[in-house]
This record gives C-alpha cells, structure tokens and sequence, in this order.
C-alpha cells in the first residue's frame, strides 16, 4: 500500500509516522508513506496555495491549481483521462463536510494499493477539488479542524493496521470495536427475532474491557470470571460485557427494539 499525503505542511508527519505500528509497516515495506509539500507546485515567487472566497467572507480558501497539479504528478497522468487514478487508486479529499469515516470505511480502504490525501487548510479547499479531483470526500467526525493532516494521519493508521501482516496479531483486528458481530453472537442479544436478521447480522459491538496484572488494585478487583481459566465462562463475559458497555457508551450501535 502506497500513501501520499499532500500538504503545505510536510513536516507535521515527522512524529507520527515514527511509532509502533505505523512505524514497522513501513520498515518492512507494508506501506510507503510520501509526503508531498503542495507549494512545489506553485509558480509565483511567494508560492501562493490560497486566495480569497468568491461571494466575499471570511478567510482564505486553497487554490485548484496546485491540488490538481500535484495530484497529476503524482499520478503521471492527467485528470480526465480515461483511468488515470486506476481502479485501485483513491484519492481522498479531508473534509469536515465529508462523508463520515468509519470502521466499515478503513476496511473498503485496505483493499486499494494507493491513497493520496489531500489536506485542507484555512476555510478549506476550492470545490472543483472535491468535483472533478478527488473520488471521495472523507470527514473523521462531527467537530471542525484546523487542517486536514490530523484527519489523514487518523486514516493512514486505521486502514494500515488492517493490513495482513500489520498486527502482530491478526486477531487483533477481528476482535475490537466495531468488527461486525456474527449471527449466532447476537442471538444472544435477545434480539434476533427473523423481522430483525439482517439488520442484527450488521452491528457491531464496541470491545469488550480489558484487564491486567494486578489482580487487586486500590481495592478493585479483576472480574473474577477472568482469572478462573474457564475460557468459555470468559467468552460469555466478555460478549455480555461488550453489549452493556455498548449499550452505556453507543446506543446507536444497537439494533432498534
Ligand atoms: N470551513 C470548513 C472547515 C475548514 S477546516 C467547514 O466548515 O466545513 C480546514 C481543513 O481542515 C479542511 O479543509 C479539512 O481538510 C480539515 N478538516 C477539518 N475538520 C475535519 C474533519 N472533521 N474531518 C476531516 N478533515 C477535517
């Protein structure tokens, strides 16, 4: 998998492309991260990336032409051309006024062999961007930013730990918040009556609590279901712990009554 992440400001991803996961994937060649500084592709002595909103307001906005020229560098080719991104090609436009990122979403994204972001700045980015360059438009939650680096960075390490080989553990990625919970788990829910299959086939589950070493802290103790050993009385907690720590912090992850 390849990453570019367009930016005028490159060296935000010093840090945190450097740690942990991120950071063997690309030592073992996984992922390849370029990060791409947008005012390459400006031509005016100041390498102007942005200029003021049309209908007048406030704040400045990026310019088209460096975005798309970037891109079209990147890609060798230009926008327009009959697949010139090719089918396993995105290009991501960050965007608070994008379309929400989810688990689901990280998932679609690890099937590609190359993501370009592109990081918005200021009020945002020339509409033509998200139009005619980008081919998905991507918001990571309801709350605003000042830049869209934070927001790529979130995607790039989302889609990468679902990467065969990322994980030390591929369990890991199967067992968290949010994988989808198989049929038979939900019977358990006390919810699968046939009007509800599928839509109970589809939730998910926020991961269930996780304890360590010591047994007994400050006069709290482990759930002691944890430490017997039985791994089935385990499974059983954990799925009952999961759905009540859904129901408390995720209602809507819930099917419906
Ligand atoms: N005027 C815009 C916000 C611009 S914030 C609006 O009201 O929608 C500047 C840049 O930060 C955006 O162009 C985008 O790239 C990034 N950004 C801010 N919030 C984001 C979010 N929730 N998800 C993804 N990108 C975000």
């Amino acid at each position: 998998m390849r990453f570019d992440l367009i930016t005028i400001f490159p060296e935000f991803f010093v840090g945190p492309l450097d740690h942990g996961i991120l950071r063997r994937a690309r030592e073992t060649g996984l992922v390849e991260v370029h990060v791409q500084d947008l005012r390459v592709f400006t031509k005016d002595r100041h390498r102007t990336v942005d200029d003021r909103p049309f209908g007048g307001g406030e704040g400045m906005v990026l310019k088209p032409e460096p975005l798309f020229e970037a891109v079209e560098s990147l890609l060798g080719a230009s926008v327009g051309e009959a697949g010139a991104a090719g089918p396993k090609t995105a290009i991501v436009l960050m965007s608070a006024a994008g379309k929400l990122f989810q688990q689901e979403t990280a998932r679609r994204y690890a099937q590609w062999e190359r993501i370009i972001f592109i990081c918005g700045r200021y009020e945002g980015v020339d509409e033509r961007v998200a139009e005619h360059l980008a081919t998905e438009e991507i918001s990571i939650g309801d709350f605003v930013l000042s830049g869209g680096e934070l927001p790529a960075m979130i995607v790039v390490d989302a889609v990468t730990r679902l990467l065969p080989g990322a994980l030390g553990n591929e369990a890991s990625s199967q067992n968290e918040s949010f994988s989808a919970v198989a049929h038979s788990e939900c019977e358990s829910l006390g919810r699968t009556g046939s009007s509800h299959q599928s839509r109970a086939t589809r939730h998910s589950l926020l991961d269930f609590p996780h304890y360590t070493r010591p047994a007994e802290y400050r006069g709290w103790p482990v759930p002691e279901v944890l430490i017997g050993g039985n791994h089935a009385e385990v499974a059983k907690w954990r799925l009952a712990a999961s759905i009540e720590k859904t129901r408390r912090n995720r209602p809507d992850l819930l099917p419906r009554e």
